[in-house]
């Protein structure tokens, strides 16, 4: 397995951001099998979605009206368990499949990067066979 690290400089605290071409260009002509996109992250994940501009907005809308910002334990520690939970809905990473080293998404597929606690620097991680 070959690992590659992409950085994503993030402005909002919730910020929805398509990395496929980034991803994509981490990915050499030869590979086929799975990609892995890992976040490395507790407030940050990774998911698969349409990246019309408009939409992600209403994802980061609809990540902040499921998710109330206040009310919870963790707060106390760092008070940022709103970004926490909404995370833990989502999960850290996706596999997606890999053929000469195309990312084989669908038509309207991106790879979105979901910021829940920023602005931030953040690390995805690109796992390749070989
Ligand atoms: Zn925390």
């Amino acid at each position: 397995m070959t690992t590659k690290s992409l950085t994503v400089d993030t402005d909002r605290k919730t910020q929805v951001i398509d990395i496929t071409d980034a991803v994509a260009e981490s990915i050499p002509p030869e590979v086929s099998g799975t990609a892995t996109v890992f976040s490395q992250h507790t407030t940050a994940t990774i998911t698969i979605n349409e990246a019309e501009s408009r939409l992600l907005g209403d994802f980061e809308s609809a990540l902040e009206d499921i998710v109330p910002s206040t009310g919870w334990a963790h707060d106390e520690i760092d008070n940022n368990a709103d970004s926490h939970v909404r995370s833990l809905l989502l999960g850290p990473s996706e596999t997606i499949p890999v053929d000469n080293g195309e990312l084989q998404l669908g038509t309207w597929q991106s790879i979105l990067f979901v910021e829940l606690d920023g602005p931030r620097s953040r690390s995805i991680q690109v796992s390749l066979p070989g």
